[in-house]
């Protein structure tokens, strides 16, 4: 018996029951365009909402920081790698979100991981637990970063302010002190969730709140995220973002009042025990802030962009979900079709991911198409001709 007999055997049976991920490499840069395995086709998988990710003013701001600063910090955060560049790209954040403080982490992942811990967890001498509120659809990250708490999770259903509530009633007395923590869009659906609502249940329950925002920035809120959206600014207690989608380039952000802030750097892990970002991302992403607030009619176009291809699928008379935001959901339902539906437009020059059971829930299966401000109207026209193309090849219309 070979020790490692579990992982061939765990990666056969992903094969036979189609969950193995085939995994595509890129040719090009990610933009409206890209080469992928090779090919040409139009980009709609990237989470590049505003076309950043190439964009020269970001390139040039990390080519000039490689000069200035060099490859990579070499320390953690808190020994020697916190550079000018990284306290300047901290205020720069904060004061995009219209908050006090903001932590920069290593990516919006790693963000979940650095923030949960610190806020709630098990009292050390009495044995104490923490619990946390969160919504049925919240990312892995958020899950992971709850897990590792040691705080109890208990699980409300989606963007359902009334069963936070009654699960708060029910649970909160129990346990010392509740965080509530959700998704501002989730990226399965596109929906957002109601956060006015969430917040006046935790207000009158005197929960930590906290929302990640990975999807909502550069999107709502004339791209300021779901907090400027809702006209929550400095509200929530913690408010996690990413650089990695809308700002085209890595990183998380941790961001709040400077009581927050500090007691968060003091005591999260991956501050304290990961490198810092290398100078070229962090001078990226300062770059990327900048220009998005400099530069609102790209937020405008993305949404242009997305209401028109909504439209666009469903004038084939395709169900599109109820999407609030430029992440549309193309309903097909069953996972084979969609599969083969994501074939064809790959085959016709349009690179956009099929979405199946466990990803969504099963006869749920879609096509998500990522929109973006780097595309084109004529892109967009090419590419609802060949959705439409697939769609009657296929039976869908
Ligand atoms: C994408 C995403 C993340 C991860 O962000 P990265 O910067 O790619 O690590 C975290 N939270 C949510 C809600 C996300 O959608």
């Amino acid at each position: 018996m070979d020790k490692l007999d579990f992982m061939r055997e765990e990666l056969e049976a992903a094969k036979a029951e189609k969950r193995y991920i085939n995994i595509r490499t890129m040719d090009s840069p990610a933009d409206g365009w890209m080469v992928v395995d090779g090919k040409k086709v139009l980009n709609f998988c990237t989470n590049n909402y505003l076309g950043l990710a190439n964009h020269p003013v970001l390139k040039e701001a990390a080519k000039k920081a490689v000069d200035e600063w060099g490859a990579g910090p070499a320390a953690v955060r808190t020994i020697a790698g916190t550079q000018r560049l990284h306290t300047e790209c901290e205020q720069r954040l904060a004061a995009f979100k219209r908050v006090e403080a903001a932590l920069l982490v290593q990516s919006g992942f790693c963000a979940n991981q650095a923030a949960i811990p610190p806020l709630v967890g098990r009292d050390k001498q009495t044995g104490q637990q923490d619990v946390i509120f969160s919504d049925r659809l919240n990312h892995a990250s958020i899950i992971d970063g709850a897990r590792l708490s040691g705080a109890k999770i208990i699980v409300y259903e989606h963007c359902d302010p009334a069963d936070l509530e009654a699960k708060v009633k029910e649970h909160l007395p129990k346990y010392r002190r509740g965080l509530v923590v959700t998704d501002g869009v989730f990226s399965m659906d596109g929906d957002i969730a109601p956060l006015d609502k969430l917040y006046e249940v935790a207000a009158k329950y005197n929960l930590l709140t906290m929302v990640d925002d990975a999807h909502g920035e550069g999107v709502l809120g004339q791209g300021r995220g779901i907090v400027s959206h809702f006209g929550l600014e400095g509200k929530f207690d913690v408010e996690i973002g990413t650089l990695s989608k809308a700002f085209g380039v890595m990183g998380g952000v941790i961001a709040g009042s400077s009581l927050v802030v500090e007691y968060i750097r003091q005591k999260a892990r991956p501050n304290l025990f990961s490198s810092a970002l290398t100078p070229a991302d962090t001078a990226a992403c300062m770059a990327a802030v900048d220009y998005v607030e400099k530069h609102p009619e790209l937020v405008d176009k993305l949404w242009e962009n997305a209401e028109y291809f909504k439209a666009g699928i469903q004038r084939l008379g395709i169900d599109t979900g109820h999407t609030q935001t430029p992440i549309v959901p193309v309903m097909l339902g069953d996972v084979k079709l969609a599969k083969e539906f994501s074939a064809k437009l790959f085959e016709y020059g349009v690179f956009a991911m099929a979405l199946g059971f466990p990803t969504v829930p099963r006869g749920q299966a879609r096509i998500r198409v990522m929109n973006t401000a780097a595309h084109t109207k004529e892109d967009l026209d090419l590419g609802l001709e060949i959705f439409e193309r697939v769609a009657r090849e296929l039976g869908v219309v």
